[in-house]
């Protein structure tokens, strides 16, 4: 299937380099947008600087490229994006769709759900601490082409931050106005993503109503033996480049595609070509295959007993 008007992106966090998760989104992702002979784009999400770790977006974008995973036209960093995150929350205010609050952190604790209390305006000396997108009563629903379909009722959202009171653009804002602007309408990426999906298409709602539909996929997690997400938290080794087509096959194994099982592949893999394994990955992509359910990874070299220097 030849859809040149599929466009889709990588895009990571420079919190720290590329793990076996993070890897997994890189792959499918690449592979769904080879196999529509799409449009690839990686996007740096870049926003929040205080969890940000020196060098790594350059790690990771060297990382993509030992993988063979080449993208296509320059790479977007958030961070130079402020102009378009101000804009658009300009408009969201101007269309009553966003609102200043003053809570505080303290005045939050226990509540799941932002409770709405400066949803009706601030009272009289109160000033925006942050700023909150001010959700329709809908409920957003999508048929998620690995997870089913999915419906979340914007009242067991809340209005959610879009500015921080940090002053950083949160994460829901800048995703939405970057991927409207990218002309993005295919995204594969974790299911840890799954309830952040309906903000963002309430955001795209509010913002570029005209926009392309997406199209959503969301793979599986790998859990640890503890049943917790693979993260740099959980304290997830990176992929190390020198490994990687082996760890191409082993991604592809675990997206459930037929070919990590190929002779041809396996043989690829033994003598590093990882353009090899890519194209074939990209020609028999199939997401119907890919599991939903979380994914148990015992990888090799995972946890803190293969800590390297520059993890410190
Ligand atoms: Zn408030």
């Amino acid at each position: 299937m030849v859809n040149a008007g599929y466009v889709g992106r990588f895009a990571p966090s420079p919190t720290g380099r590329l793990h076996m998760g993070s890897m997994l989104s890189a792959v499918a992702s690449w592979c769904d947008a080879r196999h529509a002979g799409g449009t690839w784009y990686v996007r740096m999400e870049d926003l929040d600087p205080p969890r940000e770790v020196a060098g790594a977006a350059g790690d990771i974008l060297e990382t993509l490229e030992a993988f063979g995973l080449q993208w296509d036209g320059p790479v977007m960093y958030q961070s130079k994006r402020h102009e378009a995150y101000a804009e658009a929350l300009a408009q969201l205010l101007e269309q009553g769709r966003a609102y200043g609050c003053a809570c505080t952190r303290k005045l939050l604790e226990g509540a799941a759900v932002y409770p709405g209390y400066c949803r009706s305006g601030l009272g009289a000396g109160q000033v925006p601490r942050s700023y909150r997108h001010a959700m329709a009563s809908e409920t957003y629903g999508w048929d998620d082409a690995v997870q089913g379909n999915q419906a979340f009722d914007a009242k067991d959202l809340g209005d959610f931050v879009i500015k921080r009171a940090d002053g950083h653009w949160a994460y829901q804002l800048a995703v939405v106005v970057d991927d409207v602007a990218q002309g993005i309408n295919a995204v594969v990426r974790g299911a840890d993503l799954l309830d952040s999906t309906p903000r963002q298409i309430a955001l795209r709602h509010a913002l570029a109503p005209d926009a392309p539909a997406v199209s959503w996929s969301h793979l599986p997690i790998l859990v640890n033996a503890d049943g917790q997400k693979l993260s740099k938290q959980t304290l997830a080794a990176p992929v190390e480049a020198d490994e990687a087509p082996a760890i191409l096959v082993t991604c592809l194994s675990l997206l459930g595609q037929p070919c990590a099982r190929e002779e041809g592949v396996l043989d690829m893999a033994k003598s590093g070509d990882v353009t090899g394994i890519l194209a074939v990955a990209a020609r028999g992509w199939e997401l119907g295959r890919v599991p939903a359910a979380p994914i148990h990874w015992q990888g090799s070299g995972q946890g803190p007993g293969k800590k390297r220097p520059s993890d410190d």
